[in-house]
């Protein structure tokens, strides 16, 4: 991680959020090379490390970001804010997976609705393979939202109906008669979670459940410290608190429950451990950097796996604390009063 003096306020940005000009000073600045070290080193792909510098540098203008704090309402954020793009995702997701199960699906199916109503609609937005919506009983109508094409065909495949968009016409159909909504880890990736929100309640049934879990902005910060490895955007631009998310969810005519946080788990432990290795391949003379340079995977994972091992000698210090959670869940529903309009720009 690159740290740089703080430099001056930027009154002409404004929180995404509340809009509150950010008056915090700048603490933390990553350049296009740094990013792009971080997301995959020349040593590991040096095509893949040429295709983030050249998608990120067309990103971040200036060459590089810079993560802001709002004093206002406690969001953080990537300044320029944008998102990934498709191009952006399509480079990263050529080396990383969906997840098989994870502990807020656990969460979202233990809520009383969810629990007691089993012939409901359910949206599943960002659904990936549709892992969530398999465990959902087989009386709900499943809906699913996901980008990729490819994965859409996954969905397909299982008898999901996977819309490309919120804003895919077959969807719009059914406006007002979802009874659950699920957003699992998408809200961090998203600039645009306004016009999003704004969907989601439209789609909404009357006494219907949004339910959205995204990293905790505090954690992320935590993490970093622990492993040295850098949250850079533009894959998480957002660092969402619990009041940052509720307020969001508010102007848009939301209600949120209090948060449900992530537990500690041993699986934590070797996510720490993973993103030291990472954090060190970022440096071309590092034990993690020669293994990466091996092109044979058979060699190449078993080595990354002693790699970790050695790093956790470094990590023992921090005892517990490396199997907290990162993440936290907040259900909520439609007010009264929210109605379409409701968000305020100023
Ligand atoms: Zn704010």
């Amino acid at each position: 991680m690159r740290s740089f003096e703080p430099v001056s306020p930027n009154a002409d940005v404004r929180c995404p959020v509340c809009h509150a000009a950010c008056h915090t000073p700048v603490r933390t600045i990553y350049t296009v090379e740094r990013a792009a070290l971080h997301y995959c080193p020349p040593w590991r792909d040096r095509d893949r490390h040429q295709q983030f510098l050249d998608c990120i540098g067309k990103m971040w203008p200036e060459g590089v970001v810079r993560i802001r704090v709002c004093d206002s309402c406690g969001f953080s954020f990537g300044d320029p804010f944008l998102g990934g793009n498709e191009e952006f995702y399509r480079i990263l997701h050529g080396q990383m997976g969906y997840p098989p199960w994870r502990w807020d699906y656990d969460v979202a199916l233990a809520h009383p609705l969810v629990k007691t109503l089993n012939n409901g609609r359910a949206l599943d937005i960002g659904a990936g393979s549709g892992n969530f919506l398999e465990k959902l009983g087989s009386g709900w109508e499943k809906h699913s939202v996901e980008s990729s094409e490819v994965t859409r065909g996954v969905l397909a495949k299982k008898g999901i109906p996977a819309h490309a968009s919120l804003d895919d016409p077959e969807l719009l159909k059914l406006r007002g008669t979802f009874d659950l909504i699920t957003m699992f880890q998408v809200l961090e990736h998203v600039a645009e979670f306004y016009p999003l929100l704004d969907n989601v309640r439209k789609l909404l049934k009357p006494g219907g459940i949004l339910f959205i879990t995204v990293p905790d902005g505090d954690a992320m910060v935590e993490q970093e410290r622990i492993t040295g490895c850098p949250d850079v955007p533009p894959n998480h631009i957002n660092r969402w608190s619990p009041e940052s998310l509720a307020l969001a969810l508010e102007k848009t005519g939301l209600r949120a429950t209090a948060p449900t946080y992530e537990p500690p788990a041993w699986s934590k432990v070797s996510q720490h451990l993973y993103l030291t290795v990472i954090a060190d391949a970022a440096s071309p003379t590092s034990l993690a950097a020669q293994i990466y340079r091996i092109r044979q995977k058979s060699i190449r994972a078993p080595l990354l796996r002693i790699a970790g091992a050695i790093a956790a000698f470094r990590l023992v210090k921090y005892g517990s604390r490396l199997r907290n959670g990162g993440a936290f869940a907040l259900a909520a529903t439609a007010t009264p009063e929210g109605k379409p309009g409701a968000i305020s720009t100023q």
